[in-house]
């Protein structure tokens, strides 16, 4: 163990209570277009990380931080957002190290992280994913590697803002993946939940940096 990092530890915070706040929005969401348990899901993963935060040190090296996170949502989140999620985690945390965990690095931890979703998913851009909120928010996340330190802010909301577009995008779209692509499109004219609570994961970490 390392030292606890207050900062991590109060986002964490953050995106879990963010998740249970949205527990039956999610629900919903997902009975239009799938089994309706995807705030169920998240609400899982959220109560294992603050039942871990309570009896744990944060890690100090962020990426072991991330495994362990990995290992909470493969073991407790269940469906398929737990094995996504586990494979976005486990592929992030060998790219924020305790000597390299600047934004650069985090942005490519990212990057990482939602490539080996859609490898080991199947899914691209425009099925009607996660993948729609995460890959255009990920797409600004990588100006982090150039951006100077003053410009870090408004990078971090630009991605929000791209995640938010994205997820409510889905509206629109014909699923090809998952659950939802069994059901006609025509039936669904909400947004994917699995994409709306990428995006309110990203939006309850940005508001905890900007505190
Ligand atoms: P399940 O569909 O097993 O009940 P959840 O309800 O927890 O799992 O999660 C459903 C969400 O998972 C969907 O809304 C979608 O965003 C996401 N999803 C499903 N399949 C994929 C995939 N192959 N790649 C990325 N995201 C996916
Ligand atoms: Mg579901
Ligand atoms: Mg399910």
């Amino acid at each position: 163990e390392g030292p606890l990092s207050p900062l991590m530890h109060k986002v964490l915070v953050k995106v879990c209570s963010t998740l249970l706040e949205r527990q039956e929005e999610l629900n919903s969401l997902d009975r239009a277009c799938g089994d309706g348990d995807c705030g169920n899901t998240h609400a899982q993963a959220a109560k294992a990380i603050q039942q871990w935060l309570q009896n744990h040190k944060v890690p100090g090296c962020p990426g072991r931080l991330l495994l362990v996170l990995a290992g909470l949502v493969q073991e407790k989140m269940g469906g398929s957002s737990g094995a996504l999620y586990s494979l976005f985690l486990t592929a992030a945390a060998s790219h924020v190290t305790e000597g390299q965990s600047n934004a650069a690095a985090w942005a490519s931890a990212m990057h990482a992280g939602t490539q080996a979703m859609r490898r080991y998913g199947g899914a691209d851009p425009g099925d009607r994913t996660m993948l729609d909120a995460l890959c255009p928010a990920v797409d600004e996340l990588m100006k982090l590697v150039t951006a100077p330190p003053d410009a870090q802010m408004s990078v971090l909301q630009a991605a929000v803002q791209k995640a938010a577009t994205g997820a409510e995008g889905t509206r629109l779209l014909q699923a090809k993946a998952g659950r939802a692509s069994y059901i006609a499109t025509d039936r669904v004219t909400l947004p994917d939940p699995g994409a709306m609570a990428v995006a309110a994961i990203l939006g309850a970490i940005v508001e905890t940096l900007e505190e």
